[in-house]
C-alpha cells in the first residue's frame, strides 16, 4: 500500500484525504496549525490518520507522495526535508485530476479570478451543462471528484496550487491578467510569479485553448520569450483580435472557432471595464463548450455579481455604499475606481504588500472627492495623495471610516471600500472587512 502524506487538514487536505483513501492508499494528515472540528470529525468518519498541532517526522518523511496544501510556503522546514529526501511533493489538482474523466477549465490571474470563475460556472450551469466548481472555491477538487459525478469542471486555481502540478493540464486555460502580488512567496522576484500563473499552460497541447488579456503587459512580455503549444484566444479592450474577444462602440466581438457573438457592454450585469474582460473571458469558454448564443446573452445579463466584490449595499440619502473589499491590491481598486461615476468618498488602507500608488493618481485626480484612511499606518497613502485631494482622514475603525464618509458625502455621490491592502492589521481577512463595512452601513 502506498504511503500518502497529506500537509494541511483544510478543505484541500481532507478532500485529498477522502479521495486517497477511496483509491487504496494508506493515508495520513498532519497539520502544523489546528484542525478545525467539522473537518476532524470527517476524517474520523472516513477512519483516516491524522495529527495538529505538529508534524511528525517519523510519520511524514515515509511517504510514497505528499499533498501539500497551498497555504504552506515551500520554505518550511517540512518541505524541505522533503524534498531533500526526493519525496515528491504536489497539489490537490495534480493529485486529482488523474482520477476523472471531466473537461477542466481552468482559471489563474492576479484579480478576477473568483468572478470569472463564478461567471463562467453560470453561463455553463444555464446552458445545461452537468458542471462543478472548485479550486479556490467551495467544496474541494479532490472532494467532489471522490463523490460527485461532473462532466466539467470550472476551477479556481491560485498560483501556489499551479506550483505543486507535475502533469495537470486544463483543456481550457485562462490567464484573467498579471500584476505584483503575493512576491514574498517568491522572493520578491516578480518574474518568478509570472513564471507559476504559465505553468497553466506548460502541459496543454494543440487540442487545448489558453485564454488571456491581451492589454496585459506582463502576459505579452511572456509571449515574446516563451510558446505555448495551446491554441491562443485573447480579449483586448483596445484592439481588434481574429480569434477570441474584442470592443468596439460600446460592443463585445467574439470570434471562438468560427463562431460569432456580438452583446453591448449595457447588457452585461456587472459594472467596471475589468468585468467586461471578465465577461470576455467567460464568453470566449461558453463558445468552446458551445453554449447557446441566447444563453450566453441571457446568463451574462442576470448574473448576480460576487459579495465583496464592488458589491452595491445600500443607497442612503441618494448616497451610494459600494463594498470592493477583495480589492487587496492596487490594480483591482484601479478598476473599481475607474468604474465610479460620481465622485467618491474612497476608504483606503490596510496592511501595503508593497503597493506603488502612482498609478492610481490620474484617477484618484478626476473621481476622488475625499480619502479615508483605514489602516494602522497611513502614511504612504497620505504621501500620494496629499497634494491632489483636499480632503483626507484618518480612522482607526470602519464605524468611525462609514460615520465620517456620511459626513462627507453630498447627493448623488458614492462611498467606496476598496482598500488596495490586506486587511490583517484590523480586520480577520478581507469577508470580516466587507461584513464590518456593511452593517456599519446598514447601522448609518
Ligand atoms: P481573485 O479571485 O483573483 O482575487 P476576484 O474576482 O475576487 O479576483 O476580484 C478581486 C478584486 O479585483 C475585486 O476588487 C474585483 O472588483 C477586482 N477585479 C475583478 N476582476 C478584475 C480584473 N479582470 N482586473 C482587475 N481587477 C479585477
Amino acid at each position: 500500500m502506498k504511503r500518502l502524506v497529506i500537509l494541511g487538514g483544510g478543505e484541500s487536505g481532507v478532500g485529498t484525504a477522502i479521495l486517497g483513501k477511496k483509491k487504496g492508499y494508506d493515508v495520513f494528515v498532519s497539520d502544523f496549525g489546528k484542525i478545525k472540528n467539522n473537518y476532524k470529525e470527517v476524517l474520523n468518519q472516513y477512519g483516516i490518520n491524522w495529527e495538529d498541532e505538529k508534524h511528525t517526522e517519523e510519520l511524514i518523511l515515509n511517504a510514497d507522495l505528499v499533498m501539500k496544501s497551498p497555504g504552506i510556503p515551500d520554505k518550511a522546514s517540512i518541505i524541505t526535508k522533503l524534498i531533500a529526501n526526493r519525496i515528491s511533493v504536489i497539489s490537490e489538482i495534480e493529485f486529482a485530476y488523474k482520477y476523472t474523466h471531466a473537461i477542466t477549465i481552468g482559471i489563474t490571474g492576479s484579480n478576477g479570478k473568483t468572478t470569472t470563475t463564478l461567471l463562467t460556472y453560470h453561463l455553463l450551469k444555464e446552458g445545461g451543462l452537468n458542471v462543478g466548481i472548485a479550486g479556490n472555491i467551495g467544496k474541494s477538487f479532490a472532494w467532489q471528484v471522490a463523490e460527485d459525478d461532473f462532466d466539467v469542471y470550472v476551477l479556481e486555481l491560485s498560483s501556489f496550487q499551479l506550483d505543486g502540478i507535475v502533469n495537470y493540464k486544463p483543456h481550457i486555460a485562462i490567464i484573467t491578467n498579471i500584476s505584483p502580488d503575493h512576491l514574498d512567496r517568491y522572493n520578491y522576484d516578480y518574474g518568478l510569479y509570472i513564471g507559476s500563473k504559465f505553468r497553466i499552460t506548460m502541459n496543454q497541447t494543440e487540442n487545448d485553448y489558453l485564454i488571456y488579456d491581451d492589454d496585459d503587459e506582463a502576459i505579452l512580455n511572456w509571449f515574446k520569450n516563451n510558446k505555448t503549444k495551446a491554441q491562443t484566444l485573447p480579449f483586448s479592450l483596445k484592439h481588434h483580435v481574429e480569434q477570441g474577444s474584442y470592443l468596439e462602440n460600446k460592443t463585445l466581438y467574439n470570434t471562438t472557432n468560427n463562431k460569432q457573438i456580438t452583446m453591448s457592454t449595457s447588457n452585461i450585469s456587472l459594472d467596471g471595464m475589468h468585468n467586461v474582460k471578465n465577461a470576455m473571458a467567460a464568453t470566449t469558454i461558453a463558445q468552446l463548450m458551445n453554449i447557446r448564443k441566447k444563453t450566453i446573452r441571457e446568463s451574462l445579463a442576470n448574473f448576480q455579481g460576487v459579495e465583496h466584490r464592488l458589491e452595491k449595499v445600500l443607497k442612503i440619502q441618494n448616497v451610494q455604499y459600494i463594498n470592493d473589499s477583495k480589492a487587496t491590491n492596487v490594480n483591482a481598486t484601479y478598476y473599481a475606481l475607474e468604474s465610479m461615476e460620481t465622485p467618491t468618498i474612497w476608504i483606503v488602507g490596510g496592511v501595503d504588500k508593497g503597493n506603488d500608488y502612482s498609478e492610481l493618481i490620474a484617477l484618484v485626480n478626476e473621481k476622488v472627492k475625499a480619502i479615508i484612511c483605514l489602516g494602522v499606518d497611513n502614511k504612504k497613502i497620505i504621501d500620494s495623495f496629499n497634494n491632489i485631494v483636499d480632503i483626507m482622514v484618518e480612522t482607526s475603525s470602519m464605524e468611525q471610516a462609514v460615520i465620517v464618509a456620511q459626513k462627507i458625502a453630498e447627493k448623488g455621490e458614492t462611498v467606496l471600500l476598496s482598500p488596495a491592502c490586506a486587511s490583517f492589521d484590523l480586520f480577520e481577512n478581507y469577508e470580516d472587512r466587507g461584513n464590518k463595512f456593511k452593517n456599519a452601513v446598514k447601522g448609518l
